[in-house]
């Protein structure tokens, strides 16, 4: 599950929250002043979530594809 950054507009907090993608521009409270005037920031963790799940399906077989550059441990094998 993706971890989304939120800016608050009220108090100017920022918040993380790890939610469903479906849920992603469901309206949230800034848990700092409750109000739910919050922006949704881009965030990497969703890119880095997708690889996760890319490399996840190769778990123990050895060969992700990544090179050798992550650490997965599977070019070790
Ligand atoms: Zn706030």
């Amino acid at each position: 599950m993706p971890l989304y950054e939120y800016h608050c507009d009220a108090c100017e907090s920022e918040f993380t929250k790890r939610r469903a993608i479906k849920e992603a521009d469901a309206p949230i409270q800034c848990p700092d002043c409750e109000n739910e005037e919050v922006t949704r920031k881009l965030s990497l963790f969703i890119a880095l979530t997708k690889n996760d799940s890319g490399v996840t399906s190769l778990g123990g077989g050895g060969g992700c594809g990544c090179g050798g550059a992550c650490a997965c441990g599977g070019h070790l094998n």
